[in-house]
């Protein structure tokens, strides 16, 4: 797994052009790796190659993986894909924080899990069918709820551009995100894959979730 080294090191290079383009320091981005379909041995590889933040889309498959991981100390785990209603029990023992947060209802399930968690809310800025999130219009009123829960600590928000081939077209919908958590005083900007992450950085990601460029390709879900 040798590859995972010499890719973390090519992005690191990539991420610090993107730094200096934006007069932002490396302290400022958490990379989160993101192993969603692959095997244990993959997140510990990452591990041992410095990586400590890990980012799944699905509570059964990370719920296979979590007891393998045990031993990688200092490791934090973020939920970035879905999180239905029925798998939070599941899922709150499970993540550090959850990024999927769309919905008041959402939020009152994970509050009443009595962890503490972290959380950001996910924003849909594109039309794209199958993309999740709040909508920009109900933002306020969700930030409003998710802030009179105690037990959940609000982050800041998440959002996934649509796929361009051309990076520079996601610009718009990052610095729209950008706009909307300053509007809200959330420090947190979840934004950025390995196809627009420079550019997420640019607009001021601090999260920037990758995985085929660290990775290589997924294979289908099983
Ligand atoms: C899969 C996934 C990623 C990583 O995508 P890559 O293009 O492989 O870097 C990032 N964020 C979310 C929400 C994802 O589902």
């Amino acid at each position: 797994m040798d590859h995972i080294r010499e890719n973390l090191l090519a992005v690191e290079e990539r991420l610090d052009g993107a730094l200096a383009r934006a007069g932002r320091r490396r302290e400022e981005v958490t990379l989160i790796a993101v192993t969603k379909t692959f095997a244990a041995d993959v997140t510990i590889a990452a591990y041992n190659a410095g990586l400590r933040v890990f980012g799944e889309n699905y509570v059964q498959e990370f719920e296979q993986k979590a007891p393998l991981l045990a031993q990688l100390e200092g490791a934090q785990y973020h939920l970035i894909g879905h999180l239905q209603s029925n798998k939070v029990n599941k899922a709150t023992p499970l993540f550090h924080c959850i990024q999927t947060v769309d919905s008041a209802k959402l939020a009152q399930r994970l509050q009443q899990s009595g962890r503490a968690l972290e959380v950001m809310v996910e924003v849909k800025l594109s039309e794209e069918g199958s993309k999740q999130g709040c909508a920009p219009e109900d933002l306020a009123a969700l930030v409003d709820s998710i802030r009179a829960m105690p037990g959940l600590s609000l982050q800041g928000l998440m959002t996934m551009a649509p796929f361009f081939d051309d990076p520079e077209q996601s610009r718009p919908y990052f610095a729209r995100l950008r706009a909307m958590a300053s509007a809200h005083h959330l420090p947190a900007l979840s934004m950025g894959m390995s196809n627009d992450f420079e550019v997420a950085v640019e607009e001021g990601a601090t999260h920037i979730r990758l995985g085929t460029v660290l990775f290589g390709k997924r294979s289908p879900r099983p």
